[in-house]
């Protein structure tokens, strides 16, 4: 086989599609029973996406783009993985994926130039490249809380939610956690729940999604200029074409500023970012949209004390991923929630009963937790991936990870990684970077099709010199004084080093495109043995 993709979400898809372009062969090995990735795995109530769905969207194929309809603004889980399979189907990828296929290892044979996978049921599939499709926000994590074992009722990951339906009518439940996964749950699980005890160890930020139903005439004008809009988000920080304010907050007056922040509270969405040029460079910018979310929270929150603990003081509005809800604060004015403040009463332990606190025992039917990810390593780290002389990924990423434009790690000949560490992946709309890395690996595998080269890696004074740049740029910005899971803090003993690049979709891009303009500056290529002889 000439590649072996792991990993059929929608990064995985559309690399299977680009190979078979390029006369490849190439599988997919997927854990799951199915394709969709993230929206598999994340069932959970209220999961829905945050860029808008006009967007948030494959931009590859145009009958595609104008043929499939959203029915919301931000579509809901259910329907992200009806896309997601209606792409399997249509371009008929289904006869080159082996479902129910973990991934336990790779290894790089040096001497035959192949990769050697080997399943968890002990098969072994062989390949010329083999390309991680295994997704940034896809190994689940559950919190090291004693006792978490011995509780009676029933448990759920956000992140590994069950297949069958999940009904909480009537029971008294417990989410732990408030990211982004948590507040999209919380309203639609308190709906339903007898009694909802949310406990919150850091509170974030969240802007409403004003999520509503697809408005034909916003539909239609999306359609009519989709090549344009697409390409032009390409161009964008973000990937996400919404109105971007040049202005600083600080070179504006109160008055100005309260009109823009509110414009675009109104709106929702994660565009409340864009408000002004600075909120994530200057402190001070940063302060006046933080205080205007803080107002709004306290404006709908009536119990103060609730109010005061749900609103967030201990890192920059944006520096951890923006959360966008729909009636999240709301939901904390039910008699029927409860919100535990953890900073306070700390979780002593999980008990067979329900969560222990300094406080006392909250008496618990069920628990969520919406606990997060081993972010952007941890599916590649779960497996054991070994190169060149037998050196493993895991050692090569002992101080964090390093890869040259988060797509090669040095060592690792003809291994990729899809929105890897060191791209802007999770900072941006993830499919415009999905598209734009799996169209690089295409245009580098045409490359080395047409030169007669048998392998390609990362130089390592190349990859040295991108992580060096990579971190200076995230130096420069307010992203490293936050706890998140971009920096690895939310996993005892991570590296801590900010792993997203954060220079921008659009600059970033034109930096790949010079690479490959360049005839891939940066990587080293080494000739087949058919051209090594010829030559
Ligand atoms: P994934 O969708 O994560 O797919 C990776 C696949 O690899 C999975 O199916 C997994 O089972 C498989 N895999 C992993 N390891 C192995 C192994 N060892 N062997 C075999 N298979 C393996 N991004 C946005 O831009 N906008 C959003 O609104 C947005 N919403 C999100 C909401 C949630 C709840 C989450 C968790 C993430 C969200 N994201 C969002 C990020 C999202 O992960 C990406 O948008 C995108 O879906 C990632 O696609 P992917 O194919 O790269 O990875
Ligand atoms: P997350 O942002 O990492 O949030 C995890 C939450 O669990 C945090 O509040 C964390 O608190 C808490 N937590 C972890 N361990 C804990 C413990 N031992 N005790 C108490 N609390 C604990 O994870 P997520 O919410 O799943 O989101 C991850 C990412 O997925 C998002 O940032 C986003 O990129 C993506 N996502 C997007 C959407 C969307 O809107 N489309 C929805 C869901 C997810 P601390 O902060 O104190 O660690």
């Amino acid at each position: 086989m000439d590649a072996v993709i792991v990993g059929a979400g929608f990064a995985g898809l559309y690399m299977l599609h680009r190979l078979r372009g390029l006369g490849m062969t190439a599988t997919i090995l997927e854990a799951a029973d199915d394709v969709g990735g993230t929206w598999y795995w994340n069932r959970y109530p209220g999961a829905r996406c945050d860029v808008e769905s006009m967007q948030y969207s494959f931009s590859f194929d145009d009958a595609l783009q104008q043929d499939w309809r959203w029915s919301e603004r931000f579509a809901a889980q259910p329907e992200i993985l009806r896309y997601a399979r209606h792409v399997a189907d249509r371009f008929d990828l289904r006869r080159d994926i082996r479902f129910d296929t973990r991934v336990a290892s790779a290894t790089f044979d040096e001497t035959a130039a192949l990769w050697r996978l080997r399943t968890t049921a002990g098969e072994e599939v062989v390949a010329r490249h083999c390309i991680m499709a295994t997704g940034c926000l896809s190994a689940a994590r559950l919190p090291d809380i004693p006792g978490r074992e011995s509780f009676r009722g029933a448990t759920y990951h956000t992140g590994r939610w069950p297949h069958e339906p999940v009904d909480f009518t009537g029971l008294r439940v417990g989410v732990i956690g408030t990211g982004s996964s948590a507040i999209q749950a919380i309203p639609v699980i308190a709906e339903q729940s007898a009694h909802l005890t949310v406990f919150q160890r850091t509170p974030n930020f969240s802007i409403p999604s004003r999520n509503r139903a697809m408005d034909d005439d916003y539909e239609a004008s999306w359609k009519a200029r989709y090549a344009e809009r697409r390409r032009h988000a390409r161009t964008l920080r973000t990937g996400i074409d919404y109105p971007l304010n040049p202005l600083s907050a600080l070179e504006v007056d109160a008055a100005a500023r309260e009109r823009e922040y509110t414009a675009r509270w109104e709106r929702g969405g994660t565009a409340f970012m864009a408000s002004f040029s600075d909120l994530l460079t200057n402190q001070a910018a940063n302060d006046t949209a933080a205080d205007f979310v803080r107002r709004q929270i306290r404006a709908i929150v009536q119990d103060r004390a609730t109010a005061d603990a749900l609103c967030p003081t201990n890192h920059p509005i944006g520096t951890k991923r923006i959360c966008v809800d729909s009636g999240y604060y709301e939901t904390y004015n039910r008699r029927n929630v409860t919100l535990v403040d953890l900073r306070r009463t700390p979780i002593e332990a999980i008990t067979p009963d329900g969560v222990r606190t300094g406080e006392g025992e909250y008496a618990l039917d069920a628990i969520v937790f919406a606990t997060g990810f081993d972010a952007m390593t941890g599916a590649l780290l779960g497996m054991e991936i070994a190169g060149r002389d037998g050196a493993t990924l895991a050692r090569h990423w002992a101080a964090g990870p390093t890869a040259y434009l988060g797509l090669m790690a040095t060592g690792f000949p003809n291994l990729f990684m899809i929105t890897g560490p060191g791209s802007p992946s999770v900072l941006s709309n993830m499919m415009v970077s999905i598209e734009q890395h799996v169209d690089f690996v295409a245009d580098l595998l045409a490359h080395m099709q047409a030169s007669g080269a048998a392998t390609v890696e990362a130089d390592a004074a190349a990859e040295d010199a991108w992580v060096r740049h990579a971190g200076e740029v995230a130096q420069r910005t307010l992203y490293p004084h936050a706890n998140s899971w971009y920096m690895g803090v939310n996993i005892p003993g991570k590296p801590q080093v900010f792993m997203p690049y954060i220079g921008g979709v659009g600059t970033y891009r034109e930096i790949c495109d010079g690479i490959a303009a360049r005839g891939f500056e940066g990587f080293r290529f080494t000739p087949s043995a058919s051209r090594a002889a010829a030559e």
